[in-house]
This record gives C-alpha cells, structure tokens and sequence, in this order.
C-alpha cells in the first residue's frame, strides 16, 4: 500500500529542514517547530509507523531505541535529574497530527499533570 509521504518524511530525506539534534542508523531527533516547553524535541523512527496501533510486535528494539535516545539525551542536555516528560499522541482523542510516531520529549520546566 502506498502512502503519503508525511512532514516527518520530507525531514527524514531532508527535503525540508529542520534543527537535528540526534541521528543514528535508526532514529532521528529533532526540535519541534511549536516547542510547548523550553526543550521540546521529537524522536522518530525512520521508518514510516502511523500510529502506535500500527506497531508491530517485531518492532519493540526499534521502540525501545527511541527512548534510550531520549535518556541519552536528557543526560547531554542535563535534564536528566530535574525531569522532563515523553508522550506518544494516537489517533483523533490523542491530539496525534503527524501519521509517523514519535515520542515528543519535554524538559525545561514544571510540566503539569494531568494534562489537558
Ligand atoms: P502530534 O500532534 O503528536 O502528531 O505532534 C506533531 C508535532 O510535530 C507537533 O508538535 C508539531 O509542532 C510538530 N511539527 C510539525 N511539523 C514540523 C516540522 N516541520 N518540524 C518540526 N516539528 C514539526
């Protein structure tokens, strides 16, 4: 089945800019374009998942890759003690926009909970 292409896609291939800030062979990071917190970086897979009910089981290393990138991250920018939050939006009540997952990494200040 052939799909549109997304954002995500265009950034993967750079066809579009954006502020990389993590790449390795699988995962890329970068910051959001609509930051909600002082940090606030998207790490995605590099292959194309829609949604998290699109994962399949043979993908969790892939899964898990994209939160030791967010640890590994958090400890580099020295967010890792004072916290920040990672959150993965799904389909129309999780607000997701963009049909390739990614794990929205927030640090920077108090976060509230529960969100809204
Ligand atoms: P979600 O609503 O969970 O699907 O999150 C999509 C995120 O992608 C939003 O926080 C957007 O601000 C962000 N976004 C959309 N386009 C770009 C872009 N070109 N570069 C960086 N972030 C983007």
């Amino acid at each position: 089945m052939t799909q549109e292409p997304t954002i995500f896609d265009k950034i993967i291939n750079r066809e579009i800019p954006a502020d990389i800030v993590f790449e390795n062979d699988n995962v890329l990071a970068f910051k959001d374009i609509n930051p909600q917190a002082p940090v606030h970086v998207l790490f995605i897979p590099k292959i194309r998942i829609n949604t998290i009910n699109d994962i399949q089981d043979n993908q969790s290393q892939l899964i898990g890759q994209l939160f030791l990138a967010a640890r590994d991250y958090a400890k580099q920018i020295g967010e890792d003690e004072s916290g920040y939050r990672v959150v993965m939006n799904c389909n129309d009540n999780g607000q997701q926009t963009v049909y390739h997952i990614h794990l929205h990494f927030l640090a920077g200040r108090q976060l509230n909970w529960p969100p809204g």
